[in-house]
Order: structure tokens, then sequence, then C-alpha cells
């Protein structure tokens, strides 16, 4: 018999799956925060269900992590996991601790199709979605692990970002199940605004998520015209700027007093003039009223493939202080975790080489580490 991963599920699908096997709502609600408050996968330590239904849970159930690669710690806390997917894929998952908060940047895709010129899961091509478990697993472990790792039993991750390898909203389906999870009060109990999309701008899945899932959006923008919004962002041929605009203006009307975030890659030479600057707040004033958005400017991480170079610090400032002055709030990304490489859109660079990831989990297996949470944190 096949088991059932039920990382797959958000509470509405655990409560269907388990009403199969003659359980109320109350007892998959219960289920539910074993797997995702308490990160437990071993069935029997979940005391307070019926011994018979944690026999028949054992029987057809799993709660099945991603088999981790490798594990890179930071000098600046800073914690980049490699996950094993399969078929010489891995996704990659980074922690980013703060004094506030701290996040977590995930995976939707093995790969990805849009195949944006400076990034470099885009120059890796498309491999394969992930499904809803294998993206929920990320945060599972990463929550459960860092719990144990700083020794408490308080949430660690505050704040969810779609922005590791691949387009959410082109894995749409696996994606918002996932998102739910997150948001459940039985489960991650994140904030609506805590947890942020990061697209390149598929239209027609912007408005459905507004509808079924309106979390914080990020748009990935990076160009102030369509020209060389084709050439940076190849998706940008489908949906030009203009309708990118009124997608995003129809997001926040079920978004209510949030904004959108564009994100703005800074590319040497390439969009990082005065004149660029001019455009976007140009287009800012022309697609929307009063502070609509807000702009993230993120200092190019470099790899050899791209050709492209990162704007010089003296550029990129000069630029946020263009758009400030015309009153776009404009904020310069910190890089973090520089010396394992774990700036969010650079999480491809270790998979490139498959052979080499084949290696690694050749290597992980031999030495077995155990690096998974659940069975014994009760
Ligand atoms: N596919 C989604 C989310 C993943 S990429 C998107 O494009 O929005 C997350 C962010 O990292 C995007 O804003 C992306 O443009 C940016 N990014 C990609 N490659 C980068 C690089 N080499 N340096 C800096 N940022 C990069
Ligand atoms: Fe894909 Fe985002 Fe990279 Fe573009 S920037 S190739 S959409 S992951």
């Amino acid at each position: 018999m096949t088991t059932t991963n039920l990382l797959d599920f958000d509470l509405e699908g655990l409560v269907a799956w388990c009403g199969q096997l003659g359980e109320k709502r109350f007892r998959a609600t219960q289920l539910f925060r074993w797997i995702h408050q308490k990160g437990v996968s071993d069935f029997s330590l979940m005391s307070d269900l019926a011994k018979s239904l944690r026999e028949k849970l054992a029987a057809q159930a799993t709660i099945t992590p991603l088999p981790v690669l490798t594990q890179q710690m930071s000098a600046d806390g800073t914690i980049k996991w490699l996950f094993d997917v399969g078929g010489g894929n891995a996704v990659e998952a980074v922690f980013i601790p703060e004094t506030d908060r701290g996040t977590l940047c995930v995976s939707s895709q093995a790969g990805c199709a849009v195949g944006c010129r400076f990034c470099s899961t885009g120059h890796q091509g498309f491999s394969r979605n992930l499904t809803t478990g294998e993206i929920t697993a990320q945060l599972w472990f990463a929550e459960h692990f860092l719990r144990k790792h700083l020794n408490t039993d308080e949430r660690v991750i505050s704040n969810v970002v779609m922005m590791g390898m691949g387009e959410p909203l082109q894995n749409y389906s696996a994606l918002v199940p996932a998102l739910r999870t997150m948001l459940d009060d039985h489960g991650y109990g994140l904030s609506r605004r805590r947890v942020t999309v990061s697209t390149s701008g598929v239209v027609p899945m912007m408005d459905r998520l507004s509808q079924d899932c309106p979390v914080a959006l990020a748009v990935s923008l990076h160009a102030p015209n369509d020209p060389l919004r084709d050439h940076l962002v190849p998706l940008n041929r489908k949906y030009p700027l203009a309708e990118l605009m009124q997608a995003c203006q129809r997001y926040l009307e079920f978004a209510p007093r949030d904004f959108i975030t564009f994100e703005y890659c800074m590319l040497d030479g390439v969009n990082d003039q005065p004149e660029h600057a001019r455009q976007l707040i140009e287009l800012v004033r022309q697609s929307g009223k009063g502070a609509w958005c807000k702009f993230n400017l993120i200092p190019f991480n470099p790899f050899p493939e791209s050709g492209l170079k990162c704007s010089p610090r003296g550029t990129v400032l000069e630029f946020g202080r263009l758009l400030n002055e015309a009153g776009i709030v404009t904020t310069v990304r910190k890089t973090r975790g520089d010396d394992i490489d774990a700036a969010c859109g650079q999480l491809a660079g270790d998979v490139q080489d498959r052979t080499r990831v084949e290696r690694r989990i050749v290597l992980q297996r031999m030495a077995d580490i155990q690096l998974a949470p659940g069975g014994q944190d009760d």
C-alpha cells in the first residue's frame, strides 16, 4: 500500500483525508498541531490520539522530511540548507536571523523556467515543480531544527519569503496549500503580511492569489521599460509592464492597506542609471495613486555565466536617493551570508553541477548525518 505524506496537506486537506479514515475534524486538527507545532513525525508519540488511530496512521501515512545534503552556517548567523529532492536535483532554504525577526527563504521549484539573465537558477533551467509537501518540509525542518538548536519552545521563524529557487506562481496548485499551512493558527500561525510571495510577474496567477490567499506580494521588476525588461525577465514578453502594473493595482484591492514591494536587482551599466530611476518614478506615478509600492534595491550577486556585474555602491545609493526623493520608499537590501553564498536568488549555484550534487548525496548517505527533527522533541 502506498503511504501518504501528511506534509502534503493544509488543514482542510488533512481534515478530508482523516474523514476517509472515519476521523472527525478535531482529530485532524490535533494531528496537524503535532506535526507543525511540535515537529513530531513519529505517530506513536502523539499521546492524545487513540492508540488505534496511531496504528492506522503508522500503516497509511508518513511525515517525510527532505533529506539534508549540506548545512552551512555563516558568521552572521545565516544558515543555508541544501535539500535532496531526488533525481540529482537539490533545492535550498536559507534562514536569516535579525534582531526583531527570523526569516526563512523557501524554494518552490527545482530550477526555473523563466530564465532571467541575472539569476543562476534561471541559467540552470527548469527541472520540476516541488510538491506541497516539499515546500512545507523546508519550513517544518528549519523551524524545528532551529528550536532544538537554540534550545527553545518559542517560534523561531516569524517570516517566510518565497524567494528561493523557482517561480512560485508557476507552481500555484502546490504553493497555495503550503501558504495556508504557514498562515494556519494550528500550523505556523504566521500573519498574512509576514508571508511574502515573490514573482517575476505571472499576471493571471497574481489575480488568483489575491482571491485564494492574499499574502504580501513582491514583484521582481528589474527594469523600467518593456525593451529592457523583455531582455532581463523574458516573461515580460507575455505579460508586459502595463499589464503587470494593472495586476498590482488589482491585487491591492484585495489586500487593502498593503503595498507591493518591487525588487530591483542593480546591474552595472544595464538598469542602474539616473534615467532608469526617472522612468521608474514615472511608471509608479502613472500606475497607481499615493504610496502604493516600495522598492528594494538588491545588489546583484554575480556568477560567471551571467556576464553581468554589480553596480558600484555609490550608484546603488544614488539610485535609491532619486526614488526616495520622489516619495517612493526605497531600501537597499543588506547582503547576508556572503561567506556561504546564501543571498536569495543565488541559491542554485551549488546545484548547477549535478554530478557534484550526486556525489554529495552519496557522501551524505555514507556519513549518515541525522539532521531531521521529529520523533523525540515532545
Ligand atoms: N522567481 C521569483 C522568486 C525567486 S527569485 C522571482 O523572480 O521573484 C528571488 C529574488 O532574487 C528575485 O527578486 C530575483 O530577481 C532575485 N535574484 C535572482 N538572481 C539574483 C542575483 N544573482 N543577484 C541578486 N538577486 C537576484
Ligand atoms: Fe526564475 Fe525568479 Fe530566477 Fe527569474 S529571478 S529565473 S523568475 S527564480
